[in-house]
């Protein structure tokens, strides 16, 4: 017998991991360089793992359902009111809720696209109509564009700030004239999973954003610069009232207890997320450089990625060079832009295996 579903769950995408591109048995190497998920190439820092290991032996309770040191920590950090601070198990978890908080059937929601993976299945698992607008010349958000695509059923817009997939930055002057012109019934969400990352401004800058504009979150995640993707935690800084109806939807012990003792941790280590991002600058000027020598476009990288361009080289085929070279990337065509590649920085010697697999798919 078949179980009857909902409608609406054939309208919910389906979200292909990284790692199931390469198959080490099939790749005839001993290791797959990672570059497929935006992960940090290095663990947690020490201080973490110790906090980790001893926050083991009290699994037996509960988590604090309030996150209240975790929070504690985040307001510390950015002098922002723990009351406007959620945190979630991972940021998608404050994505999927907020769009459960904010959107019926007969809302919309408005997202560039290409943009990150997650973002349909907000739509999805609502059954709020998506509207979804190209990105303009270089892989960058047309805000214009976007600003035309709110109408009255508008509740929710989310901008990704840098892009994910295509690496792209929009300066903190460019968002806040945006949200000057966008509706007070919209309300938005600024992605900032990797601002850490970028190098145009203080990452902090965006925060002003949140003393100005009533109608923001912003988001941001233990899972990449902090190297915690395995744990899952996020956050998102915003008005006390969106934190109240995004915990309303959701079960109470939803950040489990090593999540928010590591998290806690974390980011009172400041000086390695300071390091980490100057390291991810100096592999992100290695890399330009030798796609560049190989004469591959590049869209302007903000991140800990960046977005080639295939031209005329075939994308499945170049796909399989590099999982045969156990190199393993995401494919543009999953990301909703055939013809591209996101390739996250890895270590040095994995970013050397990419550029030499990719050389040779030139023939
Ligand atoms: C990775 C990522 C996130 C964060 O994921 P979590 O692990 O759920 O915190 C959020 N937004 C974007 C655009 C991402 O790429």
């Amino acid at each position: 017998m078949a179980i009857s579903f909902t409608q609406k769950i054939a309208r919910i995408p389906h979200y292909e991991a990284g790692a199931a591109s390469v198959d080490a048995v099939e790749a005839e190497v001993a290791t797959i360089a990672m570059l497929a998920s935006n992960e940090s190439p290095f663990p947690p820092v020490e201080g973490v793992i110790e906090a980790v290991r001893g926050a083991a032996g009290s699994l037996n309770r509960y988590p604090d359902p309030g996150a209240r040191e975790l929070r504690g920590a985040i307001a510390a950090r950015y002098d922002f009111a723990p009351s406007g601070i959620a945190v979630g198990n991972g940021s998608c978890e404050i994505l999927l809720a907020a769009a459960a908080a904010l959107l019926e059937p007969w809302h919309e929601i408005v997202y560039a696209w290409p943009s990150f993976s997650m973002y349909p299945h907000l739509a999805g698992i609502t059954d709020a109509r998506a509207v979804t607008v190209p990105l303009a010349e270089g892989w960058v958000h047309d805000l214009d564009a976007m600003l035309g695509a709110i109408t009255d059923n508008t509740r929710l817009l989310v901008l990704c700030n840098p892009n994910n997939p295509t690496s792209t930055y929009l300066p903190t002057e460019a968002i806040a004239g945006f949200l000057e012109e966008v509706p007070d019934h919209v309300f938005v969400i600024l992605d900032e999973a990797y601002i850490e990352f970028q190098t145009v401004e203080d990452p902090d800058t965006s925060l002003d954003l949140l003393r100005r504009f009533a109608n923001l979150a912003v988001l941001r995640t233990f899972s990449k610069v902090y190297g915690l993707a395995g744990l899952r935690v996020g956050y998102a800084l915003a008005p006390e009232q969106f934190r109240v109806g995004v915990d309303t939807v959701r079960q109470p012990f939803t950040v489990n207890h090593l999540a928010q003792v590591a998290a806690t941790e974390a980011i009172r280590h400041q000086d390695d997320v300071a390091r980490r991002a100057e390291w991810n600058s100096v592999e992100r000027l290695w890399m330009e450089e030798e796609l560049a020598e190989l004469g591959f476009t590049v869209a302007d990288s903000q991140a800990n990625f960046c977005w080639v361009g295939l031209a005329d080289l075939d994308e499945g085929e170049v796909m399989r060079g590099l999982a045969r070279a156990g190199v393993a990337v995401r494919p543009g065509k999953g990301l909703g832009d055939p013809g591209f590649l996101r390739v996250t920085y890895g270590r040095r010697a994995e970013n050397e295996r990419f550029i030499e697999a990719l050389r040779d798919c030139l023939g």
